[in-house]
């Protein structure tokens, strides 16, 4: 597997999805483990920023740039981080990359490996 890096070159990058419920959700978990694997950056916890958990914020903000992922226009993930005052410098909302959004969290192999594709596509 080929290493890619952020477009910032950072070594310390931290990559937090929204993880919700819907068949988007799920994905954007997905993606942050691929770019995680493809050493983009870090997945950090999401859920954690948003318990205003202190060692996870404080990871949070000693990041050079923050990737968001959310998984529909609602932007949970976003919201989460500016909320405890963290800047985003990147967010990828996948609806807006084609998937339809549902509470099937299965997908096909073939639509999978594509919206991954696309993720990795944009760094
Ligand atoms: S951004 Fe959309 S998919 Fe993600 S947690 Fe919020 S409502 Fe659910």
């Amino acid at each position: 597997m080929e290493n890619i890096q952020c477009s910032c070159e950072s070594d310390n990058v931290g990559i937090f999805p929204c993880a919700g419920a819907a068949n988007v959700g799920q994905l954007s978990n997905k993606a942050a483990l691929y770019l995680t694997r493809y050493g983009v950056g870090t997945m950090m916890c999401t859920a954690g920023i948003g318990a205003h958990q202190q060692g996870i914020t404080k990871s949070a903000q000693g990041c050079d740039r923050i990737i968001v992922i959310d998984g529909c226009q609602l932007a949970c993930a976003k919201d989460c981080l500016e909320h405890a005052g963290i800047q985003v410098h990147k967010h990828i909302v996948l609806t807006e990359l084609g998937v339809k959004k549902s509470k099937n969290p299965d997908m096909e192999p073939t639509e999978l490996k594509d919206i991954l594709e696309q993720v990795k596509a944009l760094f």
